[in-house]
């Protein structure tokens, strides 16, 4: 390891978080990998220069985008799909549903996975259960290799559109997603930080023009610096705020629902493309 330095996380031209760190392992491939340890947020792991997750607060994340959606449906999810989510915590809060009888994931880097076994195994899900099948495939070419109507509930947790994740924000993804979705499924997919990167929610927008039921939901993760957006699908009406299921965790429980579900106006304008001043680049 380096002795420390500090390391930026660009948010904009003129903006950006810093870190005191030690670099633990840096490499370039599809994706900029980037390592560090920091003695706040413990080591953290960083792809194309944005932070995805810290060994501290990556339970908050992980818990919201598994036992939200989940919580929606009319009985635990038996099958499930996760796009993306190399670093395996959402496969570790999948693999504490009881009756869950087949985990599919989509992980289009396998060099993201190898690293989180080496460096992150404590916070990964159990890779060894026979009802997980990793395939290390891009999450589009993945889904249209899927049969219609296959999975109770679908999870994308992948990056922002930058680098691969580009083919996840798009309207051929959403309506994809559609087809391989059970009648009352449900689906959610991470829309990044409308305060930093509105353009993120908006094309996650498109979704709604292809979900009889659409919704968007937010948390606050420390180590983002700022309020994460969600968005959900479904072919059913959905009852956010009434969850049919009961999950518990360490951050998540029933009555967040209401909180989760509720939006500030700024993101209710997105939403209905009511501000230009939006189009600028930030909603604050
Ligand atoms: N929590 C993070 C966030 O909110 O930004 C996401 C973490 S997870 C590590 C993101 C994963 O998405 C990475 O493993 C990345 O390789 C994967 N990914 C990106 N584009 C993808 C694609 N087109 N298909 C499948 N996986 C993809």
């Amino acid at each position: 390891m380096t002795g420390y330095f500090f390391w930026r996380e660009k948010i904009h031209q003129d903006f950006g978080h810093a870190y005191k760190v030690e670099l633990v392992f840096e490499e370039r491939n599809l994706q900029k990998v980037q390592i560090f340890k920091n003695q706040t947020w413990g080591y953290f792991f960083v792809l194309d220069g944005i932070v995805q997750f810290t060994e501290r607060d990556e339970y908050i994340y992980h818990e919201v985008i598994t036992y939200l959606p989940a919580s929606l449906l009319k009985r635990a999810p038996e099958t499930v799909l996760i796009i993306g989510g190399g670093d395996g915590g959402v496969l570790r809060e999948i693999q504490k549903i009881p009756g869950v009888k087949k985990i599919v994931q989509f992980e289009i880097d396998r060099i993201v996975f190898d690293l989180c076994r080496k460096y992150f195994f404590k916070l990964m899900g159990d890779y060894s259960d026979p009802r997980v099948e990793l395939n290390f495939v891009d999450g589009l070419q993945g889904l249209k290799e899927s049969d219609n109507e296959t999975f109770d509930l679908i999870i994308v947790d992948c990056t922002d559109p930058v680098g691969p994740a580009k083919s996840l924000y798009s309207l051929e993804f959403y309506q994809e997603i559609h087809r391989v979705l059970k009648p009352n499924g449900v689906f959610i997919q991470q829309a990044s930080l409308p305060a930093y990167f509105p353009h993120v929610l908006k094309l996650a927008l498109q979704a709604s023009s292809v979900f009889p039921w659409f919704d968007i939901a937010r948390v606050y993760v420390p180590c983002y610096g700022e309020e994460l957006a969600f968005i959900l699908g479904a072919k059913e009406k959905k009852e956010p705020s009434n969850p049919l299921q009961a999950y518990h965790g360490k951050y998540y429980h029933p009555g967040l629902n209401k909180a989760l579900f509720t939006l500030p106006q700024t993101w209710l304008n997105l939403v209905e493309k009511r501000d230009p001043e939006l189009n600028k680049g930030s909603v604050l």
